[in-house]
C-alpha cells in the first residue's frame, strides 16, 4: 500500500485544450487525486484483522481518516490492533474504533453525514446498507457460493486436495470457500472417493488443540447449517459421512448427489458442509454457477487451458481460478464480486482509487494573441 500510494497519488495530469478538435490552446487543466475524507470500514467476524487492514492501508495512504466498526465477534482483536497503531504514534482521531452491535449502531454510522465512503465486508447486511447509504462511494464485498467445476480430464488428486482445503479450512467460514462442487458424472465416483478419504483425515475439536475443524461462530450459524443439512437429507442427498454436531461444533460433511431443488445447492452454509452436484456437460455446470444470486469466485479443474479460459469467460463471477481453489489475494490482485456478491473492486490499487476522487482545476487564458515569429 505504501509503495502504491506514492505512485498513484503522484500521478497528477496536465492537459491542454488544443488536443480536443476546435479548441485553441486557451485552457490548461490540472488534475489530481484527493482524499474523500472519512472512510467507514466494517469488516466481518471471520477475518477481523486482515479485512480491517485491507481497508485501513489504502484509506490512510490515500490521505483519509477512518472509522473502524469491528465485528462484535472479533472486536477484541481489532481493538488491540488499533491500540498498536496508537502506540506506533498515529495522531489521535486518524483511526477511531467504534464498537457495538451492528444491528444497534449500524444505521447511525452508515447513514452519518460525516461519512464519505463505506468499505464493507460481510453478508446480506451489505445489500441493506447499500440501499440506505447516500451518494457516497461504496465498496461491498459480500457472500459467495463459489463453484468448483471438475472436467473429465482434470488432475483429480489436485482437485481433491483443493476442494478439501478450499471447502473446509476455517471450518468453511470463508467468503471464497469452495461452496459447491460441480463434477462431470464420468469422474464423479473417483473424485468423491478421493475427497471423502481426505475429509476423513480432518481433525475435529477446539481451536486450542489446533484442530482442522473447530466450532462455527455462533449457535444460530450452527442451527442454520443444520437446517440446510436436514433439507438435503429429506430430499435424498447421499451422506458421505455421518452427520454429527455437538453445540457449535459440526463434523465435516460431504453431501453427494445434491440436486438443484435442495437449499444447499444455492445457499451459503458458512460451515464445514460441502455439496457435490453431478453434471453431464460443461454447459450444465456453467448454467448452475450463473443461476446463483452470488458471483464472487469460481474455479475450474482441467488440463486443457483453452477450455479453461472459455469457461472462465462464461462464468459470471468476479474471479475464476484455473486449477486452484478460490482465494482472496495476494492482496494486490483485484478482488470483486458480481451480483449479490458485491459492488466495486478491492485490491491495493483499486481500493486506493475508490478512496480518492479526481479534482480538476482549469486555468483559462485569454485568446492567444501571441504567435511564434
Ligand atoms: P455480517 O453479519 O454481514 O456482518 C459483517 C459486519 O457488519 C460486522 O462487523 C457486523 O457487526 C456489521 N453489521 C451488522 N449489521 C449491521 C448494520 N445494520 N449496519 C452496519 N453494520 C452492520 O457478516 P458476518 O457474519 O460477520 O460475515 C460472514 C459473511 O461475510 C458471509 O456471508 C461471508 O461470505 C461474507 N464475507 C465476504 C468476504 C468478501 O470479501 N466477499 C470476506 C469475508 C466474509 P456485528 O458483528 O456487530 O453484527
Amino acid at each position: 500500500c505504501a509503495e502504491e500510494g506514492v505512485r498513484i497519488l503522484g500521478e497528477g495530469k496536465f492537459l491542454v485544450s488544443d488536443s480536443f478538435p476546435g479548441n485553441e490552446r486557451t485552457k490548461y487543466c490540472l488534475t489530481s487525486k484527493i482524499p474523500l475524507g472519512v472512510i467507514l470500514a466494517i469488516p466481518p467476524f471471520n477475518y477481523p484483522v486482515n479485512l480491517a487492514v485491507s481497508k485501513i492501508g489504502p484509506a490512510l495512504v490515500a490521505g483519509n481518516s477512518l472509522v473502524l466498526k469491528p465485528p462484535t465477534q472479533g472486536a477484541v482483536a481489532a481493538l488491540h490492533m488499533v491500540h498498536c497503531f496508537h502506540l506506533a504514534g498515529f495522531p489521535k482521531g486518524l483511526i477511531s474504533c467504534v464498537t457495538g452491535k451492528g444491528s444497534e449502531i449500524g444505521d447511525f454510522l452508515t447513514m452519518h453525514p460525516g461519512v464519505n465512503c463505506i468499505s464493507f465486508t460481510g453478508g446480506d447486511t451489505g445489500i441493506a446498507i447499500s440501499k440506505k447509504a447516500g451518494m457516497i462511494p461504496l465498496q461491498m464485498e459480500l457472500g459467495g457460493k463459489d463453484a468448483c467445476i471438475i472436467l473429465e480430464d482434470a488432475d483429480l488428486d489436485l482437485a481433491a486436495a483443493n476442494i478439501v482445503k478450499g471447502g473446509f479450512s476455517y471450518s468453511g467460514q470463508r467468503c471464497t470457500a469452495v461452496k459447491v462442487v460441480l463434477v462431470m458424472d464420468s469422474v464423479a465416483d473417483a473424485l468423491v472417493d478421493k475427497v471423502k478419504a481426505k475429509v476423513g483425515k480432518l481433525t475435529v475439536g477446539p481451536p486450542e488443540d489446533d484442530c482442522d475443524i473447530t466450532p462455527v461462530v455462533t449457535e444460530s450459524s450452527a442451527n442454520f447449517i443444520e437446517g440446510l443439512v436436514m433439507d438435503a437429507q429429506r430430499k435424498g442427498a447421499t451422506f458421505c459421512q455421518e452427520y454429527k454436531r455437538a453445540g457449535n461444533l459440526i463434523w465435516p460433511l460431504l453431501l453427494d448427489n445434491v440436486r438443484p431443488d435442495m437449499r444447499i445447492a444455492w445457499e451459503e452454509p458458512f460451515g464445514p458442509v460441502l455439496p457435490v452436484i453431478r453434471i453431464n456437460s460443461v454447459e450444465e455446470g456453467i448454467h448452475h454457477c450463473n443461476a446463483s444470486n452470488f458471483g464472487l469466485q469460481g474455479c475450474v479443474f482441467t488440463r486443457d487451458i483453452n477450455k479453461a479460459i472459455l469457461i472462465s469467460d462464461a462464468m459470471e463471477t468476479g474471479t475464476v481460478q484455473i486449477n486452484s481453489a478460490p482465494a482472496r489475494g495476494p492482496d494486490h490482485f483485484p478482488f470483486q464480486g458480481l451480483k449479490d456478491s458485491g459492488i466495486g473492486s478491492q485490491g491495493i490499487t483499486n481500493s486506493i482509487n475508490m478512496m480518492t476522487k479526481i479534482k480538476t482545476t482549469v486555468i483559462n487564458l485569454p485568446t492567444p494573441s501571441y504567435t511564434m515569429g
